[in-house]
Order: structure tokens, then sequence, then C-alpha cells
């Protein structure tokens, strides 16, 4: 496990990122300053923590197939078989814990509950960011890359691939559990994978995707390698 270091700047740049999402500067002055005492909650009750481990990925059939489980997708599948120098699975989890539900529970008002979840939802993004900077961190410490992250749910892989995370992770260590729908609990909790490798040549699977209208795409025009 390790404890994020959340300095001055992260509070600078977590209220940008809500502001935003909730619509910028347009924001009503007293939801802003709803935003202002929310940060001020967190920074005092909320305790972020990540977990990772690697495991050697293997391509079977057109899945990743890791310890843990079989990654059961074929874009991720295309990203893995592109690699060179072997291809690892990071699993990683990232969550805000439960001092974040307990303030969601004091929130009444819908207006001020959405500025609150808005900002729990791009913290924990953040954490995750900085939890994928650290593997980039450790790949490049032995000369490797690291793809994007990707979460269960995303492109065409699905929901379920939460367990092979879990099977991965001790996810009760940083007090988070799944349960029989595959959704976690505290809520704001990120999961995901990374794949790592002498060379990723591709770090989203959007590259060889046709899909322009596809709302999870992470490239812009450029066209795909099909
Ligand atoms: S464009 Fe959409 S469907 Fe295609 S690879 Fe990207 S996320 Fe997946």
């Amino acid at each position: 496990m390790i404890i994020p270091e959340i300095g001055s700047s992260f509070w600078g740049a977590l209220r940008a990122r809500t502001l935003e999402k909730l619509g910028g500067p347009s924001l009503s002055a007293d939801l802003q300053d709803t935003l202002d005492k929310d940060l001020e909650a967190m920074h005092a009750l909320v305790r972020p923590r990540v977990l990772h481990t690697i495991q050697e990925g293997r391509l079977a059939g057109r899945n990743i197939q890791t310890q843990a489980g079989i990654i059961g997708s074929s874009m991720l599948f295309r990203l893995a078989h592109g690699c060179m120098g072997g291809c690892s699975v990071a699993f990683m989890l990232a969550t805000l814990g439960d001092g974040f539900d307990r303030l969601c529970r004091d929130r009444h008002l819908l207006s001020r509950q959405l500025v609150l979840d808005t900002a729990g939802s791009e913290f924990v993004e953040m954490v995750a960011d900085m939890l994928l900077e650290h593997l980039e961190s450790l790949a490049e410490d032995e000369g490797k890359q690291c793809s994007m992250r990707f979460s269960p749910g995303y492109c065409d892989w699905d929901l379920s691939g939460q367990r092979v995370i879990f099977n991965a992770l001790d996810a009760g260590s940083i007090g988070v559990s799944l349960n029989s729908y595959d959704v976690m609990k505290p809520a704001k909790t990120v999961s995901g994978i990374a794949l790592m490798a002498d060379v990723v040549p591709f770090k989203i699977p959007c590259h060889f995707c046709p899909r322009q209208d596809c709302p999870w795409r992470r490239l812009s025009s450029e066209r795909p390698i099909l």
C-alpha cells in the first residue's frame, strides 16, 4: 500500500478540475463557496489509499492471461500484442476511503450533493493518475514503458473484469470491497490495469479502432491503424 502525498498544489488543481466539470466560472458564487468548504472538509477528513501489483501477462486466444485471471478484451489484447520485450500487467486500485462517504451522508440539498460528488470523482481520478505516474517511474527505472490505465467497463472489457483485479490485489487492506454486482465500496474508488513492456508502441487501443463516434475515444481525429 502507498499513501499518496497530497501537496498544496493538488488542492488548487482539484478545485480547477471540479469547477470546469460543473460549468466553469459561471457556477454560482454560492456553489463555488460550497466547493471551497467541501475541499476544506476533504482536506481534513479524506485519506486516499492506493495499491498495486505487477504480474506477467501472456497472450491467450484473443485475451490476456495473468495469474489472477483472464483480461477478456480483444482491444487490450491488441495493445498487448504490439508490446515488445514481454508484457506485464500492473493491477491498481485507488480509493478515497470511507471518510468521503461519511461527508456525503451530511449533504441533503441536491445541488450541494452534486458539487461534493463531482469533487470526489475528480479527486479519486487524480489519485489514480498519481498511481499511474508511480508505475511509469517504476517501469522507467527498469528501462520499460507503460500504457495508459484502463478500468473494467472501458471499451470491450466487461465489468466482470473487476474480479480479476480483486483476485490480484488485497483490496481489503485499503478498505475496499466488491459486491456481487461488481460494484466497489467505498463509492469513490477506481480500479484498473496498465500494460508494461520494454516497448509499448501504442498506449491506447483507440489507435486500432475506427469508431470515431465512441464516447470513450481517447484520440481526436487521428486515422486508425486497422
Ligand atoms: S474508440 Fe471506443 S471502442 Fe474504439 S478502442 Fe477506443 S474506447 Fe474502445
